[in-house]
Order: structure tokens, then sequence, then C-alpha cells
């Protein structure tokens, strides 16, 4: 692979990966299944509402027993919500009722308790009438058994497992996660948290890889490490092959003495080369026993840049999420691009709307990519662009 262009590395890279789109359905709790995709149609299995009961605290009526008014009636039961024996109300008497409890047969309408008053224990004063069915929630009303609550391919909110739980449902089946394992190389990393000898860098890439892959859908099996040594790396694959059907490494892949991704994946028919981009140039891609492996290159600004052009948006898609786009944007200042590259700069978009750089192009500055919110793509051709001119901008 020898420079190839942007779109041509990245149809290579959607090749590779083609079966990661095909995706089973996993059957989780309801209570877990927030982000989570809808596998298929979800149909209720009952009518909502379950059954006919009263939308008001009052007193359940037949509504000709209350055309005229004022009138006193018997109260000849109390209905609280929750478990009842289903009563007829008894003729010409009114039944105490609470919000949400069935309305017994016989009854039609409810008048509520703010139009009623208590002349004597066991009685009630109807001051004002109502016809029938009012505050009446019929059996049905809201949903009818069958109908499709949530439809398949739905990014579940609180709204979808609202009514998912309402019509009862204690799981449901969701679109399979892509399962993917990141493994960083570097004999000069270590854990955040470690105490650093001289020559040792955090390493940072592992867990942001890991969060730009959960931030698109994905499951995170494995964050492993290897040192430069082939050895060691092989075993660190071998292990993540066992429960991933994507692999994304960082680091050694460029031109130095130690490339242990390049060393190790190359003579085993990896496709090892030079992408026309900047940053994120030097770019890898293998089966290793089957599994995909994507190698991005080490520097941290690299990485990100790489999983965004290359790889998030076909996570996404197995996801089930929708791609993320570029926008246009209107340039704040002018930009000098090498010609050749194309270049993705660090971006940060303005309150009145255009895009201003934030520090310079170099692909080690990891606080300017945090400062960052966007990357401004600069085609290839580019060497030169004024402010004003517009670009397109990825969101980081
Ligand atoms: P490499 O692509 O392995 O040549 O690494 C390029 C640069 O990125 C070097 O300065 C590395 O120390 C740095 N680097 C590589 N991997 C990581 C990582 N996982 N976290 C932070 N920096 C890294
Ligand atoms: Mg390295």
């Amino acid at each position: 692979m020898s420079a190839v262009s942007v779109e041509e590395h990245a149809a290579a890279v959607e090749t590779l990966l083609a079966a990661l789109g095909t995706r089973t359905a996993q059957r989780i709790p309801l209570a877990e299944a927030l982000g989570r995709v809808s596998f298929e149609d979800v149909r209720s299995p009952v009518d909502l509402p379950l059954f006919r009961n009263s939308q008001m605290d009052g007193y359940a009526v037949d509504s000709r027993s209350v055309t005229t008014t004022p009138v006193t009636l018997e109260v000849s039961t109390i209905i609280a919500a929750g478990p009842t024996e289903s009563a007829a109300l008894v003729t010409g008497s009114a039944a105490k009722i609470m919000t949400g409890a069935p309305i017994p047969e016989g009854a039609d309408t409810i008048v509520p308790v703010e139009d009623t008053t208590i002349p004597s224990e066991g009685s009630v004063t109807i001051e004002r009438g109502r016809g029938a069915g009012e505050f009446v929630r019929e059996q049905g009303s809201d949903v009818r058994v069958g109908t499709v609550l949530v439809e398949a391919g739905r990014v579940l909110e609180p709204r979808h497992i609202s009514v998912l739980a309402a019509v009862g449902f204690a799981e449901v089946d969701v679109r399979s996660r892509p399962r993917v394992a990141v493994v960083t190389t570097g004999a000069e990393l270590v854990d955040a948290g470690s105490t650093l000898t001289p020559g040792q860098i955090y390493d940072s890439n592992g867990i942001t890889l890991a969060a730009h892959l959960r931030a698109s859908g994905a499951e995170v099996v494995v964050v492993a490490r290897s040192s430069d040594d082939p050895r060691r790396f092989r075993e660190v694959l071998d292990e993540a092959t066992r429960s991933a059907e994507l692999i994304i490494t960082s680091g050694g892949v460029s031109m130095g003495d130690f490339e242990v991704v390049k060393d190790v994946l190359g003579p085993l028919g990896g496709t090892f080369g030079s992408v026309r981009m900047q940053p994120g140039g030097p770019q890898g891609m293998t089966l290793f026993d089957g599994t995909p492996v994507l190698s991005f290159p080490g520097n941290p600004v690299s990485t990100v840049v790489s999983y965004i052009m290359f790889a998030r948006n076909i996570v996404r898609r197995a996801a089930g999420l929708p791609p993320v786009l570029p926008s246009t944007a209107t340039l704040h200042e002018s930009v000098v691009s090498p010609p050749g590259r194309r270049q993705l700069l660090r971006g940060r978009l303005r309150d009145d709307g255009r895009v201003e750089l934030v520090a310079g192009p170099g692909s080690h500055l990891v606080a300017a990519l945090a400062w960052a919110d966007v990357l401004i793509d600069i085609d290839s051709e580019a060497t030169e662009l004024a402010a004003g001119s517009d670009v397109e901008v990825w969101p980081l």
C-alpha cells in the first residue's frame, strides 16, 4: 500500500469490516436498555389502559341518576386503585372511586370530588352532573393489543422504555453491539496513575479509543497493551481474537526501528503504507486469524483522526446508530496546507458560527484536541485558504 488517498483507504477498510454490519438480537433487561437499538418492531401484548378506569378522584355513577342536580345519592362502596373484586354499582347509588381504580359495571361517568359535598356520612350530594363517558378511561383507548409501540432500529430513549414497561415487558430484544478490542503498543507506555520513570509516558490511546468506540455504540471487550516485543504483541492479539470482531491497534506502524505492529502483521499478509492525509498518514489493516485488524499510528491526535476518518461511521452503522456527517463552516482565519495531502486540523466553532484553528497541525498536541470540537477538513489540492472560505468540518 503506497500512498493511497483517504477515499481509497476508507473503501478498503469498509470491505474489510463488511461482516461487522450483520448483527443478531440480544435479549436484555429493559432496565439496561437505555441507548440500545431495538432489534425488531415491538408490538403491544395488551390493551392500554388495561381496563376501564377512573380519570379522577370522585364518584362513579350512572349518568342518568345525575341529570338533575343537586341530587343526593347513597355511597354504596369505596373503590381504591389496586386489586379489587369487580362488583356492579348498586342501582341509584354512587361508588366513591380513586384515580386509576376500575369503574364498576353500571357506572358510565365519574363526578369529580370537587363537584360534590357531603351532607351526611354515607351519602354524597352531586352539585354538577356529568354526561356519559366523562372522566372514563376506556380499555384500549391509548393503544390496542398488537399495535407497534417501538419500531425496529430505534435508539431506545426513556420514552420508549416507559411504554415498554407500561405494557409489561421486563426484557427487550436489542441489536447486539459490535465487539471491539483495543491494543496499544509501545515500550514507553504505562497506565495513568503509575509512577513514571524517565522516558515513560502515560498510555492515553487505549482509554481514548475505548471511549470513542463506546460513544459509537460498540462493546469494548478488551483494552490491552503490548510492549514492542513481537512475541508479546502476538499474545495480546491472540487474546483479543477470542472475544473481538474487530481489533484496533495504535502505534508501531511508522518508519522507526521497533514497529511491532507492522513487523508482526506485515509478514502475515497485512497491508501497511501511507495514506495521503495529515495527521494519520501511516495506516495498516489485516485479517489476523480471521479477525479484522485496523492499525492506527500512535500519536494521540493521529489515532483519533484515524478513528474518525476510517472507523467511526462503520462502527456506528454496525451498532445501528446514524452516521456522524461533516457540515460546512466558514473559516475565521486563513489556513495554509501542504499540497498533495488532505489535512485535518483541529478547530473550534465560534459563537458567530465561524471556525477557528486550535493550535498547530502537530499530531502530538493532545491538549489542543481536547479544546477543539471539530476537525477542519482541508482538501489535498488546497495549499492556501483565505479567511471567509467555506470548509467541511467533522464533529469530534
Ligand atoms: P508510534 O506510532 O508507535 O511511532 O508512536 C508515535 C508517538 O505516539 C510516540 O511519541 C509515542 O510515544 C506516542 N504514543 C504511541 N502510543 C501511545 C499511546 N498509547 N498513548 C500515548 N502516546 C502514544
Ligand atoms: Mg511505538
